[in-house]
Order: structure tokens, then sequence, then C-alpha cells
């Protein structure tokens, strides 16, 4: 077995960030095996993210091309991606832990007789994986044993993107054999994450409310602490479930990755999918009347307290440091 292939997600919107944190983690396993780079994607030669990718160029890039695979479909993917990976035989394939991937890898990993090691946070020398257990209560460290190929996908920025650096790639189309009949899905409508007209990614400062704000005519409490700080507000999914806020506001796995310099969370839990949108701030800051919701465990700085009458003081606090 040799190389590792790093399988990216085309969403027709250009660089893809999760697939570029893919490509890191690979050249994090590359740095610690010595084992060369590659890239695949379903597409064709001139898909961008072959020509985008950012760091130290892959090797190879394969071009994983066929029209049953124009829309996605698990029985399609687990059959082109098998025949894809029996062709290169790598010792690692990772990919972004997405909808899509959570969907089509278990059964592909399957047909090596492996399984996937998914939502991966950290990999350290072994290579050692690490994946987070009862919502962030525990970390487990995975090393893969045996024959076969071992199959990773990785949580949603735990790994940052690298800066473009100089060299090529050389892209090869790759045609699987898909016969219609081997595609028993019939998809419907795919998924939407969270649209992004609001870039939370470029925010330095963020203060975002969560459930225990309770009804929708306080969060105006949260806007007032937000316009005094000059923050951009933000949200836990449940707010923008419930149409309280739009979602391009929602921060978290399905909805924006942020790396401010204050996240300021009020009324937040902390659950894992709220907790890996928020991991690259610089300073985390909550206010929660559970001293022991999950939240603080990710925190430099906690309040324990009832965030009506916490935030209304910080808000007067705040206009009265700015006089
Ligand atoms: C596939 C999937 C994807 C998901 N994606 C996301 C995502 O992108 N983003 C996201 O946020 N979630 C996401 N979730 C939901 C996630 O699991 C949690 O349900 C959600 O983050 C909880 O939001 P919350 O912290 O606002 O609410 P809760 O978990 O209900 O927490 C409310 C908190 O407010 C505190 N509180 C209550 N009253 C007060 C008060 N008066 N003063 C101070 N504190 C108070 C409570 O102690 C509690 O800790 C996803 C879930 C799934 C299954």
């Amino acid at each position: 077995m040799s190389g590792i292939l790093v399988v990216q997600e085309e969403r027709g919107l250009g660089r893809n960030r999760f697939s570029q944190e893919a490509l890191a983690a690979g050249r994090v396993i590359a740095s610690l095996t010595g084992l060369p780079l590659e890239t695949a994607v379903v597409g064709d030669k001139n898909t961008p993210i072959l020509a985008e990718t950012s760091g130290a160029p892959p090797s190879a890039a394969y071009a994983v091309e066929h029209p049953l695979l124009n829309i996605y479909t698990s029985d399609g993917y687990a059959l082109a991606f098998e025949q894809l990976i029996r062709k290169l035989n790598p010792a690692y394939i990772l990919l972004p832990h997405s909808y899509q991937v959570r969907d089509f890898v278990p059964r592909l990993a399957a047909r090596f007789n492996q399984v996937l090691i998914g939502d991966v946070s950290a990999i350290e020398s072994g290579p050692l994986f690490t994946c987070q257990l009862f919502q962030g209560k525990l970390n487990a460290r995975y090393r893969h044993q045996g024959d076969g190929p071992c199959f990773i996908s990785i949580q949603a920025g735990a790994f940052r993107p690298d800066l473009p650096a100089a060299g090529t790639t050389t892209i090869h189309p790759f045609v699987p054999d898909i016969a219609p009949e081997a595609i028993r899905t019939r998809p419907s409508e795919p998924f939407r994450a969270a649209a992004q007209t609001i870039d939370l990614g470029s925010a330095q400062l963020i203060v975002s409310v969560g459930r225990g704000i309770k009804e929708q005519e306080n969060i105006s409490l949260v806007q007032e602490l937000a316009t005094a700080l000059g923050a951009e507000l933000a949200a836990s999914r449940p707010i923008c479930d419930n149409g309280w806020l739009p979602m391009e506001r929602q921060v978290g796995s399905s909805g924006q990755t942020v790396a401010p310099k204050l996240y300021l969370a009020v009324g937040i839990s902390g659950a894992i999918q709220h907790l890996v949108g928020i991991k690259a701030s610089q300073c985390i800051v909550a206010i929660n009347k559970d001293p022991d919701a999950p939240i603080f465990e990710v925190a430099d700085y906690g309040i324990v307290g009832d965030l009506m009458e916490v935030v209304p003081a910080l808000t007067e606090e705040v206009k009265a440091a700015k006089q």
C-alpha cells in the first residue's frame, strides 16, 4: 500500500474549505509517514478545487468522471471510489466529515473490510487519530492495524487550510465502470447547510446567542451588547431553526465556522456541533446559568449567572468604558 488519498467534495462553489482542511490533515499524515499525497474529486479535469488546492500541491489529482455521478447517490459514489482505491491502493483515505461522507463512506470502507474512523479532530505520531466521544467529554485515540486501507473523516475546523505553495499537480481523468442498474437510490433535493451571505468567518468580534435566551424578543438584549462591542451577532442552531435569526448567522457544523479574536457565547450549552464551529476562536467567553455546561470546558473566561442580568450589566459597562 502506498500513498495518502484525500477525496475532496465539490459543491460548485469553487474552493471548498472542508476539503482544504482534509488536505491539510493529509499533509500531517504525509509528514509523519513520508507517504506521497494524492487527491480526487468527482467532476472533470476543470473542476475548480483540483486547481485551487492550497498548501504544497499533491503529486497527482484524479477527476472521477461519469454521467451517473452528476447527481450524488451513495451507490454511485461507493462504486466509483471503490474502483479508484483498488487502482491506487492508498494506505490512508481522508475525507471531510460531511453529510455525504457519513452517507457513503461506511459502505465504501466495508467493501475493504474496514471501518470509517469518523470526525477526527487531531492526528499525532503513530499515526494516532483523535475522536471526541460523549459530546466532547472524552477523547478516544485510534490506531489503524492490519491489512487494508485506513478510512478517516476530518472534523470541520480541526485543521487549518495551508497557504498556497508553489508546485504543480498532474490531473488524471478516472472513468469508473458504473452500470445504470447499480444505482438503486432515487435522490431528492440535497440538504442545504446555512447560506453564507453574512461572512462570520472573517469577523473579529462575535456575540452569539443560544436557547437560554428563551424568547425571540429577548434577542434585542444580546443585540445591544453586540452593538456596544462593535461585534457581529451569531447564534446556535435552535435559534435559527426557530426563525428567530436568519440561517446565515448560525455557527457550528451545519452553519459557519468562525475564528474571531473574541467569541462571547450567551446561553449556549456547548454541544459538539456548536463547538466545532468556534474552536479556532482566540478567546471564548461564556455566560451560562449552569456551572456544569460543557461550554465552560472550552471557555477562557466563564460567567455563571442569569443572562437576563449579566448581559444588560455588561452592555452598560462596555458603553461606559467607550465614553
Ligand atoms: C446533524 C446536526 C447538526 C447540528 N449543527 C449544529 C450547528 O451547526 N450549530 C449548533 O449550534 N447546533 C447544531 N446542532 C444542534 C446541537 O446538537 C445542539 O442541539 C445545539 O447547539 C444546542 O443549542 P443551544 O446551546 O443554544 O441550546 P441548549 O443546548 O438548550 O442550551 C441552552 C443553554 O442555555 C443555558 N441557559 C438557560 N437559561 C439561561 C439563563 N437565563 N441564563 C444563562 N444561561 C441560560 C442552559 O443552561 C443551557 O446550557 C446540530 C445537531 C445535529 C444533530
